[in-house]
């Protein structure tokens, strides 16, 4: 599911993701990462430190913030607040993604805001899939002390059909406490848990990916087993023999995988232009009679993990981001539509 709306998302690589549990209170029947209450992987603080000392030291302080997202981040308080000193003492912003189950009172939530190294962004999710387990009153709750305690914030609400009345619902209801600007809406289609109920999700279909270029891909995560992903999206069903696999921390130095991820063409073009131009390439490409026949419509992670699920479409890009054409194009698309540099090595036009 990805998120549309709002402020545009850091230029690549400012912001890094990092995944602290896949534990949560709730289990979502939507969940990209099928997170609940009986999943207990999460980082260790050693690898947490060492991860974070990399991003920090990245090309003289390149990255400027850290995403920590889970599972829900606030169910092992310890381990997130641990986590926020390290990126605090490096000199890291670090932002924060929840489901609110922890605002029980309007103080008490302000309180443990207060009590956490300052929190520079907060998003909450809430919707009808999350309120089957998180209160709206906990979310509001939590809206109100972020507000207090001057942290900006944005809520997520996903769902399967724009014209969902429990999603009319939620809308309607968050807009007495936030502005329209500070809510984004993400689509749900099969992938995750979300497999579990593909005959009940009611999305409008397209015969073609959205014409959306992908924001989200600009951000890497790192998960606990130390994957590093081009995004926290759907992609990590599909194993690491995919595009979007950047590599691992505990094999890989990150600052290695950070600077292979500024050539990996498929990414950047994922960024450019989304799916839909991969979907045309490929067409191009002879690939027409394997590619879906239908896309989720909005929804360019849909498009993009339903493409990628396909052997030989990730055989067909291997191929593509190979191509010296290829690499120019996208090369000089960054540069142009992105003022973005560190590719014009690989296309061999060095920019000093
Ligand atoms: S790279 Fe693909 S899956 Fe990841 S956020 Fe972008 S469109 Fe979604």
């Amino acid at each position: 599911m990805e998120i549309s709306q709002g402020v545009p998302d850091p230029p690549f690589l400012r912001n890094v993701g990092m995944l602290l549990t896949y534990h949560c209170q709730a289990s979502c029947a939507h969940c990209i990462l099928r997170a609940g209450p009986d999943r207990h992987e999460e980082l260790k603080l050693d690898d947490a430190r060492r991860w974070i000392r990399d991003i920090a030291s990245y090309r003289d302080r390149y990255v400027c913030v850290l995403s920590l997202t889970g599972g829900e981040p606030f169910s092992n308080l310890d381990l997130l607040r641990s986590v926020m000193e390290l990126a605090v003492d490096a000199g890291l912003y670090v932002s924060v993604v929840t489901n609110g189950f922890w605002a029980s009172t309007k103080e008490a939530a302000k309180q443990l805001l207060q009590s956490l190294p300052k929190i520079c962004f907060l998003s909450v999710s809430t919707d009808a899939y999350h309120q089957e387990y998180v209160p709206f009153d906990r979310v509001q709750n939590a809206i109100w002390a972020a507000r207090e305690c001057g942290i900006p914030y944005y809520v997520t609400i996903v769902t399967d059909n724009r014209e969902d009345p429990d999603y009319r619902r939620v809308h309607s209801e968050l807009l007495k406490s936030t502005p329209a600007d500070e809510i984004r809406t993400g689509v749900v289609f099969p992938v995750g848990r979300a497999l579990e109920m593909r005959d009940q999700l009611r999305f409008n279909v397209s015969e073609e990916p959205p014409r959306e270029a992908c924001q989200a891909a600009s951000s890497p995560c790192i998960f606990p087993d130390g994957r590093v992903l081009g995004c926290i999206g759907p992609l990590l069903d599909l194993g690491d023999d995919q595009p979007l696999f950047l590599g691992n921390a505990n094999e890989t130095p990150l600052h290695e995988i950070f600077d292979r991820s500024e050539s990996n063409v498929i990414l950047h073009a994922l960024r450019l232009w989304g799916p839909y131009r991969l979907f045309t390439m490929l067409r191009e490409n002879g690939l027409g009679p394997c590619l879906p026949k239908t896309f989720v419509e909005g929804s360019t992670c849909n498009a993009c993990y339903v493409l990628m699920a396909i052997p030989q479409v990730r055989q067909t890009l291997k191929k593509l981001a190979q191509s010296t054409d290829f690499q120019r194009q996208v090369a000089y698309a960054r540069l142009h539509y992105l003022e973005e540099t560190r590719m014009l090595d690989v296309a061999g036009e060095k920019v000093t």
